[in-house]
């Protein structure tokens, strides 16, 4: 039996230091400087895991890739211990957005959960653009508005240049002296998820968002 200990995030992040030791192959660097690279990559990768088995630490072991064929099975194989995306229903995702009577899901059927860190999608009749993540072992969403631009520019959630989106969500903070206190976050976010969740390497500003957003201390 395959036991799954990959996030997609995870996944994403072993690529881009697979990415650094093809690349500094490429460019043809001293064997010492090419050592030292993988070293470091392979530390970064086993830091991500700190409970591996033995057999789960063989599998990461990036020491005998040389080839591009290599770093292909090497991904490859471990795309096998990806944890999927909660498997959730289109009723439960609905129950996390009480107040939206109207909200439309996605087929969740149809969807493939393997690589995604966080569910996102955009309510077009509200232009709303909703997310969900499980933090901390429980399924939470938050809606945010949507300000589209076309503008390139750094996206919160995955640190990297792209085309982004204004997001702003009005957070569930509530100040007891002052009933009508809100505030409100806002972000720069990738506009398509899909190629977010290809570039998330760490959930941390993801989390911190959403606990903002949810006022979860
Ligand atoms: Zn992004």
């Amino acid at each position: 039996m395959t036991t799954t200990f990959i996030k997609n995030e995870q996944l994403n992040f072993i690529n881009k230091q697979i990415n650094l030791i093809k690349d500094s192959r490429k460019r043809n660097v001293p064997a010492h400087i090419l050592s030292a690279v993988c070293d470091l990559a392979q530390a970064k990768i086993l830091e991500l895991f700190p409970n591996l088995t033995t057999e789960q630490q063989q599998l990461l072991d990036v020491s005998g890739l040389q080839t591009d064929a290599d770093f292909e099975v090497y991904l490859e194989r471990l795309s096998a211990f990806i944890i999927p995306f909660s498997a959730i229903t289109g009723q439960q995702l609905k129950k996390l957005f009480p107040k939206n009577k109207k909200l439309k899901v996605p087929d969740i059927a149809t969807m493939d959960l393997h690589h995604l860190t966080y569910l996102s999608w955009d309510d077009v009749r509200s232009s709303k653009k909703i997310i969900v993540y499980e933090l901390e072992g429980k399924l939470v969403g938050i809606e945010c508005n949507l300000t589209p631009s076309s503008k390139k520019n750094i996206c919160s959630f995955c640190n990297t240049v792209g085309n982004v989106s204004y997001f702003s969500t009005v957070t569930k903070a509530k100040r007891s002296n002052n009933p009508d206190y809100y505030k409100s976050i806002g972000n720069l976010i990738c506009t398509d998820s899909n190629e977010c969740n290809k570039k998330i390497t760490d959930v941390t500003y993801l989390e911190a968002f959403l606990k903002e957003s949810l006022d979860i201390k």
